[in-house]
């Protein structure tokens, strides 16, 4: 059984003040998301997290219907450098390690985190998931595990368009799977 309020104070503690509670149900899974990865993407077969190095699309289907409770967290940010963005992200993304931490050991033993971005804990990935440098911090993003951000942002009334210019605003997002 989820406390939300509970769990709610430990994400402010940690100062994550804009999130949303979803239902699972509501996260769009969409096969064009894996397309995208594995055709155009610099991160394919570069990141121990992304494809092929993370499950198949039917594998994350079927994961996500495991869970009751999912929670959006939303992170806005511009940056004066492109490149600027990835200490942005690794930063928030340790953080909410620290998060998914705390709730597994309050008793949420499912609680698993899809980071921001693509996994850029370390400053150059193995490339290769049985060589992960750090394999207990590693984690998918959610386009790795075939969630359309797009749409599922937007049915939760979430700002998100594709940017022409990585110096325009973002917006980002980080899912964490509770149950
Ligand atoms: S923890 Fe390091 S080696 Fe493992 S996926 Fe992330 S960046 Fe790559």
């Amino acid at each position: 059984m989820v406390d939300r309020i509970k769990l709610e104070e430990k994400f402010l503690a940690h100062d994550f003040k804009d999130f949303k509670w979803i239902d699972p149900k509501n996260i769009v899974i969409s096969h064009w998301v894996r397309i995208k990865c594995m055709f155009g993407c610099n991160e394919y077969g570069n990141t121990a997290t992304c494809p092929p190095n993370a499950p198949s699309f039917y594998e994350c289907e079927k994961f996500f219907l495991e869970y009751r409770e999912a929670v959006i967290f939303h992170f806005e940010k511009q940056v004066p450098k492109p490149e600027d963005r990835f200490k942005w992200t690794r930063k928030i993304n340790l953080k909410l390690l620290k998060l998914e931490r705390e709730i597994f050991l309050s008793g949420h033993e499912k609680a698993f985190l899809l980071f921001m971005d693509s996994c850029n804990i370390c400053a150059e990935c193995s490339g290769i998931k049985e060589k992960c440098k750090e394999p207990k911090l590693a984690r998918p993003s959610p386009e790795a595990m075939c969630i359309d951000v797009y749409s599922t942002v937007r049915k939760h009334d979430y700002p998100i368009v594709v940017l022409s210019d990585y110096k325009k605003k973002m917006n980002r997002y980080a899912f964490l799977m509770i149950e």
